[in-house]
């Protein structure tokens, strides 16, 4: 695996728009901590009338976009290689001046929310931008607490940040895998080689044999990973008690702006009704590969492994432009953008952060991180993150930085619908059957497979965990190995082996320290199914329905984006839709693997 320092220039991201020099980062920070001083002294137990909140409002939008290039800079520096001491410090430092920031202006909520409710209604006449951000301000009303007690909270912003930096430099950094043997051969181990090759190594002892290895690693460290996680669910807890939530799901989903019930309901629907589907998926795995048992370490196997087609950077640009042609011009200029302007770091190297992920600030271009690995199904991981990269685009053109963000349930939508706009473009244009089925079994495998059981699972076992942190208890090594065991074992029932090592699982994905979102990955898909339904359908009405949505931000709820789009997820129709569709897609995985046979025996 190569140094950072050793890669090519022309398959990392540009980070020059943020800051051309160090020297430029620093005075942006001094910027920033002046403005927020000056703020301090200009507004601070003066917010009384309308004028004066139109004011404060206008002052904090102008230093929040000012800090946003702050802080993308330095997680995007650290996140291209954790091992780099001088990022590490840059982030932490950053972290430090941002809780002193926050601590200093936290009074601005304090004090909107102090003021008559009549005050706040001519505020918002006088300056209908800020509506939105004042109304979730009222929102949190009956939430709030004293103003020096959100202030000293305030000030421990970057403390209680920390479970997520430490679980990163124990998996990023410290986490360190030797090479594991195979018929006396020796092949080299890392957290992003396993996730990327070994686990869908078509060669089954070698494939057994990483898990094996990565797992016993893994193991090494799973009492501090758990603990570091316990932390995290403490601080959780905490501030949900504090603030007077009924328990830490209400408080986690308050921001999400859905209730219970849509929670609820993806991880008990997909859990019951999806496993059935999944599990034919798994035996016809079985079948193709010849394989005596089926294990947890064989799940991430191409149902073709002859057939993974190669494919260069540079192809994968046309591919994107071919196959999300249907979104219209100014799409296709942001797609050749993203390549002709270097928002994608493609490289491969020691210490970069594992899968993929879109960064989009505000008064910038978006940037994506993906590690690069010639296979053709990581055209979809690109259109996945190309379409976090598109909302965000076509938000913040219409948008200001208080209204561009929508709920985290709807984030994954139109990632996940670029890639259904990809699988649907490819199955157009093409009659051979191997290639048909190479490709609906990407969508099972990748886009289905990912959102709709890795990531539910991981839903299903971190509502398991909330419960027993609402009840007052903990969580250590031993009950998180239980519970995701026990997840896994439902979802599968008796047509997978869940192997020695699969209940470490837990401990490889960072998103338990972002409250609930694992579950919203299907609930994002549910939505991007629909809509992409419609596409094929409808065509152009759709299309232009999908981009508004696109472009009105956070400025609405998921229920009323969902609806703008065509799709009532008030009931439970679009989940169950979509799960019959998978359902069917395994029905023509099924068919097309009989043909194949009857085909190579004629
Ligand atoms: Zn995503």
């Amino acid at each position: 695996m190569l140094k950072r320092s050793e890669v090519k220039l022309e398959e990392t991201w540009d980070l020059s728009p943020l800051f051309e020099t160090e020297q430029a980062f620093e005075e942006a920070i001094k910027t920033v901590l002046e403005i927020s001083n000056q703020m301090e002294e200009e507004f601070k137990g003066k917010i009384d009338n309308a004028k004066q909140v139109v004011s404060v409002l206008t002052a904090y939008q102008n230093l929040y976009e000012k800090m946003v290039p702050i802080s993308t800079y330095s997680s995007l520096s650290l996140s291209e290689d954790q091992t780099n001491d001088e990022a590490q410090m840059r982030s932490a430092k950053v972290g430090q001046h941002y809780s002193k920031i926050s601590a200093q202006l936290s009074f601005i909520t304090s004090e909107l929310l102090q003021l008559n409710e009549d005050v706040l209604t001519e505020a918002k006449k006088l300056a209908p931008q800020f509506k939105h951000y004042i109304d979730d301000v009222l929102r949190q009303k009956p939430y709030q607490l004293h103003p020096e007690a959100e202030k000293a909270l305030a000030a421990f912003g970057s403390t209680f940040n920390g479970p997520y930096e430490l679980y990163n430099t124990t998996k990023l950094v410290d986490m360190k895998f030797d090479n594991f043997e195979v018929n006396g051969e020796s092949y080299p181990l890392s957290y992003n080689s396993f996730e990327g090759d070994w686990e869908l190594e078509s060669d089954t002892a070698i494939r057994r044999a990483a898990f094996e290895a990565f797992s016993s690693k893994l193991r090494d460290y799973q009492h501090t990973t758990a603990k570091t996680y316990d932390n995290h669910l403490k601080i959780e807890k905490t501030d949900a008690d504090l603030r007077g939530f009924n328990s830490v799901f209400d408080a986690l989903l308050f921001d999400q702006k859905v209730d219970r019930e849509l929670y609820n309901r993806q991880i008990d629907l997909i859990t019951t009704e999806l496993a059935p589907h999944m599990r034919r998926y798994a035996k016809l795995l079985q079948k193709v590969h010849g394989l005596e048992k089926m294990t947890f370490a064989d799940l991430k196997i191409s149902l073709d492994p002859t057939y993974e087609p190669k494919i260069s950077i540079e192809e994968s640009r046309q591919y994107m432009l071919d196959g999300l042609a249907v979104m219209g011009e100014d799409y296709q200029n942001m797609l050749n953008r993203s390549f002709d302007e270097r928002w994608i770091d493609f490289a491969q190297n020691q210490g970069k952060s594992t899968g993929a992920f879109c960064s989009s600030p505000y008064g910038y271009h978006p940037y994506i991180l993906i590690s690069w690995t010639s296979r053709m199904n990581e055209v979809f991981v690109l259109a996945h993150e190309l379409g976090h990269a598109g909302h965000f685009y076509l938000a913040h053109s219409e948008q200001n930085i208080f209204n561009s963000r929508p709920s985290l349930y709807f984030i994954e939508a139109p990632s996940t619908m670029n890639e259904m706009l990809m699988a649907n473009h490819l199955l157009a244009n093409s009659n051979d059957p191997r290639f048909k089925r190479w490709v609906i079994s990407t969508i099972v495998a990748r886009t289905y497979y990912h959102n709709f059981v890795t990531h539910l699972l991981e839903a299903a076992y971190q509502r398991k965990v909330y419960e027993i942190i609402d009840e007052g208890g903990s969580v250590n090594a031993s009950i998180l190995n239980q519970i995701k065991r026990n997840v896994l074992e439902e979802f599968w029932g008796d047509s997978v082996e869940i192997t020695e090592g699969a209940e470490l699982t837990w401990m490889r994905q960072p998103h338990y320290y972002m409250g609930l979102y694992p579950y919203t990955y299907s609930a994002g898909l549910t939505i991007a199914t629909q809509v992409s339904q419609r596409i094929l359908q409808e065509g152009e009405t759709a299309v232009q329905d999908w981009i508004k949505v696109l472009k009105t931000g956070g400025t609405k709820t998921p229920v009323e984006l969902a609806k703008m789009a065509g799709v009532d997820i008030t009931t439970d129709q679009p989940l169950k839709d979509t799960i019959a569709y998978i359902g069917s897609l395994i029905d023509q995985l099924e068919q097309l693997t009989n043909e194949l046979v009857e085909e190579t025996k004629a």
